[in-house]
């Protein structure tokens, strides 16, 4: 086997839903949870705080979840100092050492799963049934990255020369990394980068963001109980200002950072202006992603497939369906399909089990979207929407939406929520519909239904993207087996959860001994 398959690595096992001696006790932990009062603060403070700002919840905005204190610069100063005075240490301690520390963080996760399940919910607005799969995809990021510290940073690679020399070359912790992550994974996407950095020998700074500072608080928590120290990870939480402070700061030896292309180009800017070392940049950011659904396609599959790829997570993660390409002969009735299985969707309260769609993360999120979908109305293009029920009243909701386009162009920004639109294509075009996707810049996902080996050859030789999902759905790649990630404005690579990021983190020594 290549080294980088860990046959003895397991991916989590997460939680049974559908077993009742499972799922009734976890709802009635979950109700326990209802009421608690989280708390984020930085880990270390410099000075006295204004008052803590209230956490309110997506699903219910009277429902206040709990409060954070966000870093001032005299906190992320602080931070950082004692981040720089750690570092050697956690470097030295070697990958045999950090890897074990990361297994024991997932195995505490796992226990503290009802905790992060109430928090996904009420903090984030997810479903139950999304909650699962984020703290399974948090452990699985950890497992992964310690076993990567156990094959990288455990012994030194030989090197045979010609000379008779010894050549040795050893992986390092490159120094302080800011890890700077979005709202729509608060915990997988907090920690798989963090947990990689330290797996490299590297101090981290984390910054969640503004809306989910309490998961990234509890998991933070949970690093220091499983004995990693206060000063290799430490949370400064708050706005885009604190991960400003960070990339703008010549201490910091490299970001990590998951957001859209719009900031990454903000800190890639940031990061170019300062004095001192030449820090690393990885960004992961937004997609512009297509399916093509050809006439060799299985309808049923497709539909299941673009419903769960366009609105699972309310349509919130970078990997979702944007813009469906349908072959002309088969679109009428292909579109009946998905437009009847759109219609059986369950919009409500995440808390409820039966609940299919859920809020989008807050207000501003909400009006963005509205916004786009008016300016197609405008434009008279075909809109279907779904009703919102009553009970969503009280939180921030967008009606699913399927909206018909006459071209990829109409769309100049990626619509983070649960908006699909609807292109059709004639056969022989297949080649311009792969060039105008790959003209958007974007290449994150791409599905493709087709049942003819040479249309996947022809879509696989030329869309750039990341990842290209076929006869499936295009959401939630699995750590270890699925790397994900994208290119051009989608982001830097490499991808996460594959055999060559942890690396990225790490800078390369050689020792050459003439004997
Ligand atoms: P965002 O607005 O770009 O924010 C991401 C993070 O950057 C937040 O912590 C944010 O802080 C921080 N930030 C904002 N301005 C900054 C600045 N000038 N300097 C440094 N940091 C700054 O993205 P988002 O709305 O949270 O997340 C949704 C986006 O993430 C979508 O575009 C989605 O496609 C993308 N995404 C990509 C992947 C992937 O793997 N490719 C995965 C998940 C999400 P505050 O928000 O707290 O102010």
């Amino acid at each position: 086997l290549p080294a980088y398959i860990y046959p003895n690595r397991l991916n989590s096992a997460g939680v049974d839903l559908a077993d009742p001696l499972v799922r009734e006790p976890l709802l009635e932990q979950l109700d326990k949870l209802a009421a608690r009062d989280w708390a984020a603060t930085p880990t270390v403070l410099a000075e006295d705080h204004g008052p803590a700002r209230p956490i309110t919840s997506p699903q219910d905005r009277r429902d206040v979840v709990g409060s954070v204190l966000e870093a001032t610069e005299a906190d992320v100063d602080l931070a950082l100092v004692r981040a720089k005075d750690a570092q050697a240490e956690w470097d030295r301690r070697g990958g045999i050492a950090r890897g074990h520390l990361l297994d024991r963080v997932a195995d505490l996760f796992e226990e503290h799963t009802p905790e992060f399940l109430s928090l996904c919910q009420r903090e984030a607005g997810k479903t139950l049934v999304d909650g699962v799969l984020e703290v399974r995809e948090a452990v699985d990021f950890l497992r992964y990255y310690a076993c990567e510290a156990r094959m990288l940073f455990g012994s030194p690679m030989p090197l045979p020369g010609p000379t008779g020399e010894e050549n040795l070359l050893r992986l390092h912790g490159r120094g302080v990394f800011g890890c700077i992550s979005p709202w729509n994974f608060p915990l997988a996407i907090f920690i798989g980068p963090a947990a990689a950095a330290l797996a490299a020998g590297n101090c981290v700074l984390a910054k969640p963001a503004e809306q989910t500072p309490l998961i990234a608080a509890l998991a933070v928590k949970l690093c220091h109980e499983a004995g990693i120290p206060d000063d290799v990870i430490q949370l400064v939480p708050g706005d885009g200002r604190v991960g400003a402070m960070l990339s703008g700061d010549e201490r910091i030896d490299g970001i990590s950072f998951t957001g859209s292309t719009e900031t990454a180009h903000k800190i890639n800017r940031s990061l170019a202006d300062r004095e001192g070392p030449i820090a690393t940049f990885i960004a992961e950011t937004g997609g512009q992603n297509c399916m093509i659904v050809d006439s060799s396609a299985l309808p049923e599959q497709v539909t299941r497939d673009v419903v769960a790829s366009a609105f699972q997570s309310a349509g919130q993660r970078c990997s979702a369906l944007r813009v469906l390409y349908l072959q002309e002969e088969i679109a009428d009735s292909m579109l009946d399909m998905i437009k009847g299985a759109f219609a059986a969707q369950d919009v409500g309260q995440p808390r409820d089990l039966a609940t299919d769609i859920g809020p989008v993360i807050d207000e501003e999120a909400q009006g963005k979207l509205e916004d786009h979908i008016a300016e197609m109305e405008q434009l008279g293009l075909p809109v279907m929407r779904l009703g919102l029920p009553a009970e969503c009243e009280p939180g921030s909701y967008v009606a699913p939406t399927i909206i018909e386009l006459d071209a990829i162009d109409q769309l100049k920004r990626e619509n983070f929520g649960p908006v699909l639109h609807v292109r059709r294509y004639k056969a022989e075009d297949l080649g311009k519909v792969i060039e105008r996707i790959n003209r958007t810049r974007y290449g994150l996902t791409l599905g493709l239904h087709s049942r003819i080996a040479s249309t996947r050859r022809f879509v696989e030789a030329r869309a750039h993207v990341g990842n290209l999902y076929v006869n499936r759905n295009q959401i939630g790649a699995v750590v270890g087996t699925q790397p994900f990630g994208g290119e051009g404005l989608s982001g830097t690579g490499p991808k996460a959860g594959g055999p060559h990021y942890v690396e990225r983190f790490a800078t390369e020594r050689v020792t050459t001994i003439d004997t």
